[in-house]
């Protein structure tokens, strides 16, 4: 009771904005649920902390990001893009929308770096401000990998220790924070919060088949008892210690390790052959290296090159997060504490020279 005054009081005093104070820029993405573009803010005390805004008017989960984003700002800030004020705008003609306000992050996901040969030095200039005269190689693309699956790892902590599964956790939804220079998770739109039962049961639709965990279906069929209202009835800890509903954002977060380490993975069409290839072996890593492994690129090979750095502590750890069974997948604080993390990351090699 106490936490909601304050969090009411909280936002009483918190600047807020309306439709008028909105000046529209570039689009920035448009899906089946909303479209965000970048903004700017015609107002004399919003001047003050300046620099540009996101604005996403969203449709049917508008009041549900909203309740996620409040949730966000209050408990783990760090790990999501800063989240500013949210309303429902009803003056628009298609009806009523949510409007929700961010500040501007940076111009890219990690889709977009993912995207560019350079990667993953492009994120090693973006992290360190600088760019590293060194002999470029796999035991220094590991470094910069690790460093970017630690970050990710980390605001993932920041929500599952909150209570909140994200269940869209892809390339596409994170975001390099050029203000703090750590990657960022955004589009809490799908997002389910575990102690109140907030859009437990997920839409199908919401869900990227690209990068969901196998039980994608089981999670909306076979806990039907779990509340889809938002009413406060706390889902029993039995219940959710059984589903470890938070595996599904670790698998999800495996894919993208496994892309980041293999060049030839990083295409939509390529993950999709993959995706197929891995259920043909029952979600069985070990045995898809086996079968791919023997008449792998070049491109396949540096993947397995880079993973086996170490005793194959990298793939050791890939192989824990993207595993069939959500029971068997480590947490996020597990992964954060697992021996590939040992070694010092991208710091490290402004520290070599
Ligand atoms: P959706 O996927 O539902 O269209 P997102 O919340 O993922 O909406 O936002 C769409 C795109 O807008 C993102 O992929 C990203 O490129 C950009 N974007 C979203 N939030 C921010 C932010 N805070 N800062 C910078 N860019 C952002
Ligand atoms: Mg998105």
């Amino acid at each position: 009771y106490d936490m909601f005054v304050l969090a009411f009081v909280e936002r009483l005093f918190r600047a807020s904005y309306k439709k008028d104070d909105i000046v529209l820029g570039k689009k920035l993405g448009e899906g089946a649920f909303g479209v965000v573009y970048k903004v700017s803010v015609d107002k004399p005390s919003a001047k003050k902390r300046g620099g540009d805004l996101v604005l996403k008017k969203a449709t049917e989960y508008g009041a549900v990001e909203i309740w996620m984003n409040e949730r966000v700002r209050r408990a783990c800030a760090s790990s999501c893009a800063e989240y500013l004020y949210g309303f429902l705008e009803n003056s628009s003609k298609k009806g009523s929308e949510y409007w929700l306000l961010w500040r501007f992050e940076g111009e890219a996901t990690l889709y977009d770096l993912m995207q560019s040969r350079e990667f993953p030095y492009n994120v090693e200039t973006l992290i360190l401000g600088e760019v590293q005269d060194l002999p470029k190689g796999i035991e220094r693309e590991n470094r910069i990998i690790q460093t970017v699956m630690r970050q990710l790892l980390f605001a993932l902590d920041g929500l599952h220790s909150t209570g909140i599964v994200h269940r869209d956790i892809k390339p596409q939804n994170i975001i390099f924070s050029e203000g703090s220079k750590t990657f960022k998770i955004i589009d809490l739109g799908a997002a389910a919060d575990l102690r109140v039962g907030i859009n437990y049961i997920p839409n199908e639709f919401l869900l990227d088949p690209r990068y969901a965990a196998p039980e994608q279906y089981i999670m909306s069929t076979q806990t039907p008892s779990a509340p889809s209202a938002p009413v406060a009835t706390a889902l029993s800890p039995v219940l959710r210690q059984l589903n470890l509903p938070d595996r599904f954002d670790i698998y999800s977060t495996g894919l993208m390790f496994l892309q980041m380490a293999f060049p030839g993975l990083r295409t939509d069409s390529n993950l999709i052959q993959f995706n197929r290839q891995l259920k043909r072996c029952d979600y069985d890593l070990v045995a898809w290296r086996k079968s791919a492994e023997p008449r792998a690129s070049p491109e396949l090979r540096k993947g397995f090159e880079l993973l086996d750095l170490d005793g194959g502590i990298g793939w050791e750890l890939l192989t824990s997060m993207v595993r069939y069974k959500a029971r068997q997948r480590i947490s996020a604080k597990g992964a954060l504490a697992h021996p590939y993390f040992d070694k010092e990351g991208l710091l490290a090699l402004s520290v070599m020279q």
